[in-house]
């Protein structure tokens, strides 16, 4: 059979219902060569650009994500504890807007994706002027650094300034330079999935069904509720990631709703609803129980080989940190985010809802709280004060070393809980920087050797845990509590009263630290009798 050629974009992205601020007039030159328009632009102007929208990002979110927020708590279907995820996040969101805490401690890999348009002329040194400005955002805000860069295999350091960048530059359109920005937190990059599926799970139930044991996997650990995406197919598997990370950011939402045979990528709105009430009915809602696992969900399907069948899942985070951009010649443009979130808040308290939290005094000897917890069932909603020992991946690694050499836990991480976090930097005049919890998973390897040494008896993070946790907490009678992922600046302004370094200070936000909490926000996710909240939601 004849076959015409004919070209067609595969993505056909519009860009719709976009609000901008003009934040720099635009610096640069325009001529006419043979009777086209050349747009030479000062691309020194890309520093302030990127630096700006990392600030913005760090502290402000879409209006679209604040609604969903908001919908949450005058939904009559979500559970108490999606409620109170949901007020806690709003609040966090408020307490961000205020321009000195970022609202979430990490604070993120900065990742830029530009399309230039063939008639804007730099000298090609735009990556190192939009990098320039991201060197600034973060040297000069309270912002965490959490990059690190090999020497070699196995010999790492964290660069200090959050460096490298993610920097991806095409050509395309002709008068206009766009861009996406994006600071992606490390819980929610690591819950980007591929699978590469046969093409026998193309059957429209069998889709669903492989889909959803995929999907709660994705547990709670990277801070829900969740922007879910699923991009299914791809003419590689390179094609089919980057779809899933456009996707998890709202980029694609206008493209078409319908495919072609000619390949054009298109979401498909009645799967999107099907898996959205698929992840209702898990019941592992935003955190702790109920209905909001996912704000919404994004599938969207592309051509492939008749011989693969990429499939990818992934989501963006509590912290939706994404912000466009343009540049053209009436002025440099960024996404108008919201910056006053206290409007979202409705006039629903804490106080409004059940109050069944139970206090904890952290300052009584270990074994006392231990025995109160004993008397308590998990998913109890906790209200903290008194002293935490703060250590993640680095500090748990050293004190292995230790364990391993035959020395001892140090006392101060016998007698206190343990909490995985890393703060942001510390603004004058602060107790802390935003400084919410980490994902616990990470640590799991570790919990058995410690608790057998007398240490992590109680354990605070977020996310769910491995078998290896909850075996070793019911031999061990330790404890796994789950803390609210996601409201680093609220935790910081509210519930997190001092901040000291115990050891390893040259660690930076790795180190040791002593802090007291007062009414720190818990959840009893694991107990010492073999109950795990999560083992039947996730597994
Ligand atoms: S909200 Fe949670 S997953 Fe997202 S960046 Fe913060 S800690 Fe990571």
């Amino acid at each position: 059979m004849k076959s015409n050629f004919s070209y067609q974009k595969i993505f056909d992205i519009k860009y719709k219902n976009i609000k901008f601020e003009k934040v720099f007039t635009f610096k640069g030159e325009i001529s006419k060569l043979k009777n086209k328009k050349f747009i030479f632009l000062d691309e020194s102007t890309l520093e302030k650009f990127s630096e700006l929208a990392f600030y913005n990002i760090s502290h402000f979110l879409r209006p679209t994500h604040l609604n969903k927020l908001k919908n949450i708590l005058n939904d009559s279907q979500a559970s108490n504890n999606d409620k109170y995820v949901a007020l806690t996040l709003l609040k966090n969101a408020n307490t961000s807007s205020g321009g000195i805490l970022p609202m979430c401690q990490d604070t993120g890999t900065p990742i830029i994706l530009a399309k230039k348009g063939i008639n804007i002329i730099t000298s090609g040194k735009d990556p190192y002027y939009l990098s320039k400005g991201i060197f600034n955002c973060y040297l000069k805000n309270n912002l965490r650094y959490s990059q690190v860069a090999a020497k070699n295999m196995y010999t790492e350091k964290n660069t200090k300034n959050n460096l490298p960048a993610q920097v991806d530059i095409y050509s395309e359109g002709s008068n206009e330079y766009k861009f996406l920005f994006i600071a992606k937190g490390g819980g929610s990059a690591n819950k980007t999935f591929l699978y590469q599926a046969t093409p026998s799970v193309l059957k429209t139930k069998k889709i669903i069904e492989y889909l959803k044991p995929k999907i709660a996997s994705i547990g709670t650990s990277a801070c829900p509720p969740y922007h879910l995406a699923i991009v299914i197919g791809g003419l590689s598997a390179e094609m089919n990631l980057k779809t899933l990370k456009l996707a998890t950011c709202h980029y694609l939402d206008n493209i078409p709703q319908k495919g072609n045979y000619k390949g054009l990528a298109f979401r498909d709105i009645i799967m999107e609803k099907q898996i959205l009430k698929m992840t209702q009915d898990l019941k592992i809602g935003a955190q702790f129980g109920g209905k909001y696992f996912c704000h919404d969900v994004r599938v969207i399907r592309l051509p492939r080989h008749g011989a693969s069948l990429p499939i990818s899942v992934g989501v963006s985070c509590g912290a939706d940190r994404q912000i466009l951009g343009k540049i053209n010649t009436k002025g440099m443009f960024l996404e108008k985010l919201e910056k006053n979130p206290a409007k979202y808040l409705p006039p629903i308290k804490y106080s409004n809802l059940p109050k069944n939290e139970i206090k904890i005094d952290l300052n009584k000897p270990i074994k006392d709280t231990l025995i109160e917890l004993n008397n308590l069932k998990v998913k109890t909603r906790l209200l903290l004060s008194g002293t935490l020992i703060v250590a993640r991946d680095i500090a748990h690694a050293k004190l292995k070393e230790r364990l391993d050499k035959g020395q001892k836990l140090p006392s101060y991480f016998k007698e206190f809980p343990i909490y995985y976090a890393g703060p942001a930097k510390t603004p004058a005049g602060y107790n802390t920087g935003s400084f919410g919890p980490t994902t616990a998973g990470r640590m799991d390897s570790y919990v058995e050797q410690f608790q057998k040494a007398g240490g992590s008896l109680i354990m605070l993070a977020k996310g769910n845990r491995s078998l290896i946790v909850k075996n070793s907490c019911k031999k061990y009678s330790g404890f796994y509590l789950g803390s609210i992922g996601g409201p680093g600046a609220e935790l910081a302004k509210k519930n997190i009263k001092s901040v000291k370094c115990v050891e390893f200070p040259e660690l930076g936000m790795e180190a040791i630290w002593k802090i007291e909490v007062i009414n720190f926000p818990a959840f009893i996710i694991i107990d010492n009798k073999g109950n795990d909240f999560y083992e039947n939601l996730i597994n």
